[in-house]
């Protein structure tokens, strides 16, 4: 293959068809464990800052396939956006991922993260409004994780579709902020209810001063915009005296719980900040 500048072209390479044709495979294989019942969900919880206490869960997606294995999201999402099962996928989730959360104790938020191409389709608010019916899932415990990619075309019609569903009582997430093309503008602009900081800030503050003060900058703009803010990918209990000077509203990662299939609610007990 080969990649010239402006006109960019590329030469026969045998791999690609290979590509191409494990790509299909890979399609089939998702649509069909998808109608199976072989996709799985699994819930992260997050944590209010100031006690500890559960606040909710994060929906994420598993897929384990008899032949190829376990294949990660980062690998079957994208793949589902590539080769439209996005809104099959996107849909299982939601209505997987609301149907549990209504046995969930009232208080307790789901939320579920949502695909550009998904979040893009003309019918989004309609399936969301049959699924909140359907599971009988309260929208005021709904959040919806979206990037900031979703802004790439016709902003002002996203900012339209957003302001309509959170007139149902579903809320707005901004997922892996900071890592994209961010335009500041997007927080201004629209009504976003939270931010969620991208684990990457915390990593690198903690080796790198600068990168700490851009962390802290960040939080403080969420707050300031009178947005909730979580700080993702906490790891270890070194980070916990960083993390409780930013102020966030709620904190996330494997050191306060790791995505599992069964929730046991009950099992949630605060975590003592210092140990
Ligand atoms: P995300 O939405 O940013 O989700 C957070 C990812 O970070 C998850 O990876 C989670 O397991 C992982 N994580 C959580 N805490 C920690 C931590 O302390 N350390 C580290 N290293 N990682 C942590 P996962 O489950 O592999 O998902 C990857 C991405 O795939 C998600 O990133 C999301 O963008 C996408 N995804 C997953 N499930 C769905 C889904 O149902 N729908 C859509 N549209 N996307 C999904
Ligand atoms: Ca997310
Ligand atoms: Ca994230
Ligand atoms: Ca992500």
């Amino acid at each position: 293959a080969k990649n010239s500048g402006k006109n960019c072209y590329r030469v026969f390479d045998p791999s690609m068809n290979e590509q191409v044709h494990r790509m299909n495979i890979m399609r089939e294989a998702l649509d069909k464990d998808l109608d199976n019942g072989a996709l799985k969900l699994v819930f992260q919880p997050f944590f209010k800052s100031t006690d500890h206490s559960l606040a909710g869960f994060e929906a994420l997606a598993r897929w384990e396939h008899e032949e190829f294995g376990f294949v990660p999201p980062d690998v079957f999402i994208p793949l589902a956006e590539q080769t439209g099962l996005i809104n099959k996928l996107g849909d299982w989730a939601l209505r997987e991922g609301c149907y549990i959360a209504s046995f969930w104790p009232s208080h307790m938020k789901l939320a579920v993260n949502v695909s550009v191409p998904q979040f893009q389709q003309e019918c989004f608010i309609d399936r969301l409004e049959d699924i909140l019916r359907e599971t009988q899932m309260e929208a005021n415990r709904l959040e919806l994780e979206i990037t900031e990619a979703v802004f790439a075309d016709n902003p002002d019609a996203i900012n339209e579709k957003i302001s309509k569903i959170k007139r149902l009582g579903v809320s707005f997430s901004l997922d892996d902020f900071g890592t994209g093309f961010s335009s500041l503008m997007y927080l201004i602009k629209f009504p976003f209810d939270k931010l969620k900081i991208d684990r990457s800030f915390l990593q690198q503050a903690e080796r790198d001063e600068s990168a700490k003060k851009v962390l802290q900058t960040i939080a403080h703009l969420g707050t300031q915009l009178k947005m909730e803010t979580t700080i993702e990918g906490i790891e270890t209990a070194e980070q916990l005296p960083m993390i409780s000077e930013l102020n966030c509203t709620y904190l996330q990662g494997y050191y306060f719980g790791r995505p599992q299939q069964v929730i046991d609610i009950g099992g949630f007990i605060a975590r003592d900040v210092q140990r």
